[in-house]
């Protein structure tokens, strides 16, 4: 559990209200199922979701228990009782986290669940395991997962999330109350980052809430990315002196040069644009390190899509760097750039995103022969 998250209320959830009332529904009908899935893209907010109303409902649990005061129906993560500190410093009895170690979830991460249940609750009430990315579950890993769904215990309730539920055992689908997620819509984001970043400007926040794809966690990473600081030198160094070279085609520049200066300006900006360690939402978690490496190539994926995006349709609303437009223009009318030739760009920084997340390559290696492969399209 990230101990960085003090807050577990429900209500500080942006969007998903028809989820939280179906939540809220479940236990005050006394309703609750042995097993949730929730599913829906990546990063949206699922996980905490899943979380905070574990928490929320632990806490009633723990207040009824010991008759402080009946919170049950309101669902409330007080912050302060035994099972709300037990869940913030990851000792709970009563929540346990399953996540996937490497790239996927073992059978050793399972049995972690039979040691978790036959030891006693600290006290009566509800029991959560919550696992992440539960469509990363190998074979025997999901076939013991699905022995357990078969014989719920008592109020045990399993959490199981994940954004690509077509890779689930349809059995293990089967013995879930299904839930699913949609991206936060982007009124709603800026709504609440107003209130969080007073001191960020009202035109950067719609920025990011429109880059952030509707994600609580994407929007925070812009943010604890610099995500304009880095989008701007993309822009005015690095995509100038492509395209520049692109429309010449005098092939006397090396693409090296550009890798160099790109290699040499992010080491410069590493001091600005470190991501300020331990400020990371639940969501991002162990992928952070490839995340880092493959992060400004996704930058660069953007930029050419909204160039393509221009080329292609000359309209300047359907764009996600609207801050930028004319510099996007510029890019799209000014250097000849074909839609093929676009298109390729794309494609190929796209699977460059992919081959990087996917090995340990080198990030200078990366940036190198990405750079070179990029004009010789
Ligand atoms: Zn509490």
């Amino acid at each position: 559990m990230d101990s960085d998250y003090k807050n577990y209320n429900l209500s500080s959830i942006a969007g998903h209200k028809k989820q939280l009332e179906f939540l809220r529904g479940l236990l005050t009908s006394g309703r609750m199922p042995s097993a949730l899935l929730f599913y829906g893209q990546k990063n949206i907010g699922k996980k905490f979701t899943a979380a905070a109303f574990a928490a929320s409902v632990l806490c009633g649990d723990y207040a009824s228990h010991f008759a402080i005061y009946d919170r049950c129906a309101s669902l409330n993560f007080c912050g302060k009782c035994p099972s709300c500190l037990g869940i913030l410093n990851g000792t709970s009895q009563n929540l346990l986290f399953i996540e996937p170690s490497g790239n996927s979830i073992k059978i050793e991460n399972i049995h972690r669940i039979d040691s978790f249940l036959s030891l006693a609750p600290a006290y009566p009430g509800h029991r959560f395991i919550i696992i992440d990315e539960a469509s990363s579950m190998n074979a025997s890993a999901a076939n013991a997962l699905l022995k357990m769904l078969e014989e719920p215990q008592g109020k045990t309730v399993f959490i199981l999330i994940t954004s690509n539920a077509s890779m689930l055992l349809p059995t293990v689908i089967s013995r879930c109350l299904l839930l699913g997620f949609s991206p936060v819509p982007d009124e709603v984001l800026l709504n609440v980052f107003k209130t969080e970043f007073s001191d960020i400007s009202g035109e950067t926040l719609r920025l990011y809430s429109k880059l952030s794809m509707g994600s609580y966690s994407g929007f925070h990473g812009l943010i604890e990315g610099k995500y304009l600081e880095k989008r701007n030198f993309l822009i005015d160094i690095i995509f100038k002196e492509l395209f520049e070279e692109y429309k010449n085609k005098s092939n006397n520049k090396d693409p090296y040069e550009i890798a160099a200066k790109f290699n040499a300006m992010e080491k410069e900006g590493k001091s600005v644009w470190k991501k300020e360690k331990g400020s990371k939402g639940l969501e991002n978690g162990p992928a952070e390190e490839n995340e880092d490496k493959s992060a400004v190539f996704e930058l660069i994926l953007f930029i050419l899509r909204d160039i393509y995006i221009y080329i292609v349709s000359k309209n300047e609303k359907l764009l996600y760097n609207e801050d930028i437009v004319d510099k996007i223009k510029g890019f799209a009318l000014n250097f000849g750039i074909t839609r093929k030739d676009l298109a390729h760009m794309i494609e190929y920084t796209a699977s460059h995103i992919e081959k990087i997340n996917s090995s340990n390559l080198n990030k200078s290696i990366a940036v190198d022969s990405y750079f070179s492969e990029l004009l010789y399209i």
